[in-house]
């Protein structure tokens, strides 16, 4: 009998049309109920599954009897409770490498959108607002040879930091649970430690991935650190930064603007950030291009079929459980 795959959210068309020609393939479907229920009915006698963005753990994978890996569409693998898959001996696997560039071009976006108003002056010019020339209040911040701060200093933190650095002159500075020498030399970085950077940016940009560490790593606190022109992004994970602390500062003015991708509570609804024309709001974005989703998509299913085969998969997160 083949073995059964669970399509756990929506993914490329060509990789699940390939999955359903090799093995049983089971979606699971919002519009037919309750998506943990269907999980754990299904979960009962699969070998792998495939997608992002759905928490899982204990709960819903409990029943599973010889589930071998979940693939992972995405870098990040806090949605996945990796110490219960660890006890369950089910391996994790993710694609990095193939979306660093792309999400760090959002962060540069984000931070070059929310520094010159882009989205909100976009707004006033089709409302006809543009009756003369343009005053204070459209006015926004210089960029090129500023103080760009980047918190994490991982593959995507050092993209952003070479844009930063080749791109806009800028002075980088970065943070990071260890100091990264050989890295930073790439682009003259400084390390500092996080009260500093907050101080001396005149950008933060977070690029850690969500831990225990790094939970609510920015709070009241850490923004009231920050320089009143300075802009701040998250491109990480919302939990990152205490979203209130966050919703305060810009309502006070106490900071110029933010950049944001990535919220405490995603699909992002009813938010007092929607009342703030000084946050630029994106749909969780930073990996989605057409072909960086399709390099993930393979890269998952890769990792997917050599688990399946009896290969290793290259891009485990707990290769020894
Ligand atoms: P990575 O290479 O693992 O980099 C993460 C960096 O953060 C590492 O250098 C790590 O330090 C550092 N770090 C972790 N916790 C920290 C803390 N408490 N204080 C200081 N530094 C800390 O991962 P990546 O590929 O760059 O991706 C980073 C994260 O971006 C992902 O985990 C994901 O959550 C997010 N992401 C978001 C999107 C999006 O669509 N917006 C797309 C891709 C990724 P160590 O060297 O000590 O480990």
């Amino acid at each position: 009998m083949s073995k059964k795959v669970i399509v756990f959210s929506q993914i490329d068309s060509d990789v699940q049309a390939r999955l359903e020609q090799q093995y049983q393939v089971v979606v699971i479907n919002p519009k037919q109920g309750d998506v943990n229920e269907q999980i754990r009915k299904e979960v009962v006698d699969a070998d792998a599954m495939i997608g992002a963005g759905r928490l899982l753990n204990e709960s819903n994978l409990a029943t599973a009897q010889k589930l071998k890996i979940i693939s992972s569409v995405s870098v990040g693998y806090d949605n996945y409770d990796v110490q219960y898959l660890n006890q369950k001996r089910i391996w994790l696997a993710n694609t990095p490498h193939v979306l660093t560039e792309t999400t760090a071009d959002l962060a540069f976006t984000l931070l070059v959108s929310a520094a010159r108003k882009v989205p909100s002056l976009d707004q006033w010019t089709k409302q006809g607002e543009w009756k003369r020339t343009v005053g204070t209040a459209q006015f926004g911040q210089d960029i090129f040879g500023k103080t760009l701060g980047i918190i994490g200093l991982g593959h995507i933190g050092a993209a952003i930091a070479r844009r930063g650095f080749h791109g806009f002159n800028m002075n980088i500075l970065y943070h990071n649970r260890r100091e990264k020498i050989e890295v930073a030399q790439q682009f003259n970085a400084q390390y500092r430690s996080l009260e500093d950077l907050l101080q001396q940016s005149d950008f933060v940009v977070v690029a850690v991935d969500l831990n225990s560490e790094s939970k609510t790593l920015i709070g009241k606190h850490e923004l009231s650190l920050m320089q009143k022109h300075a802009v701040f992004v998250n491109i990480a994970r919302g939990s990152v930064v205490d979203e209130q602390a966050l919703i305060d500062a810009l309502s006070n003015q106490q900071i110029f603007a933010a950049g944001l991708d990535v919220y405490q509570k995603e699909p992002l609804q009813d938010s007092p950030l929607f009342k703030l024309d000084n946050v630029v709001t994106l749909p969780h974005i930073g990996s989605a291009t057409a072909e960086t989703r399709k390099k993930m998509a393979e890269l998952a299913y890769q990792n997917l079929i050599d688990a399946l085969e009896d290969r290793t998969p290259h891009y485990l997160v707990n290769p020894q459980f």
